[in-house]
């Protein structure tokens, strides 16, 4: 069952995990920077603070109250916007709700509470998303390259493309910027360059 104090102080084996002085609770989310949300081995400690930072009260939520499913507690994304986060814990005898400056902390919040109470590691998202997303932003990027090509063409801008090709009669190495006109020093042949 929860136990609310006056005071902070860790029980005797009690170790902290991760702390966070800007969280707050569902039914004040301003007071966010006054309180302070502790995980420890044992328990979720939510430390409330007044204006000055004086602590007001002391709720503690002992991990084996958080109610289990498949093997996994019940902390879940709760509903935010997209840049705060909120995390819902689901207690045998209520629902907590955390708010948090940041939606990627409370994402780590619920991977550390989930391996707090499992003691089996969380895989965290990369920051960067899966490797799907960086291939297909290499794909855009590599589809734009072509597409400013096209784009200056289209407009009638001289490319300042460097290239080489081949005099198409006798064969020997032209070079020069894309769509120049040379004529060919062994030959005498004009032509237009195009990139290969
Ligand atoms: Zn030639």
């Amino acid at each position: 069952m929860k136990e609310i104090t006056k005071e902070f102080r860790l029980l005797p084996e009690e170790a902290v995990v991760c702390r966070d002085n800007k969280v707050g609770d569902g039914a004040n989310p301003i007071g966010l920077k006054n309180n302070e949300l502790i995980l420890t081995n044992q328990a979720l400690i939510h430390v409330k603070k007044d204006l000055f930072g004086k602590t007001k009260e002391v709720i503690r939520y002992p991990l084996a109250d958080i109610c289990m499913s498949q093997g996994k507690p019940q902390v879940l994304l709760g509903k935010g916007d997209n840049v705060t986060g909120s995390v819902d814990v689901f207690l045998q005898y209520e629902t907590v709700n955390f708010k948090f400056e940041w939606k990627t902390d409370a994402e780590e919040w619920i991977a550390s509470i989930t391996e707090t109470v499992t003691g089996e590691k969380v895989e965290r998202k990369s920051p960067f998303g899966d490797m799907g997303d960086f291939e297909d932003l290499m794909n855009m990027a590599e589809s734009v390259t072509g597409t400013v090509k096209g784009l200056k063409k289209a407009f009638g801008i001289a490319s300042t493309e460097a290239v080489a090709c081949k005099c198409p009669s006798c064969g020997a190495p032209l070079s020069g910027v894309e769509d120049e006109v040379v004529i060919c020093p062994f030959c005498g042949a004009s032509t237009k360059l195009k990139d290969e």
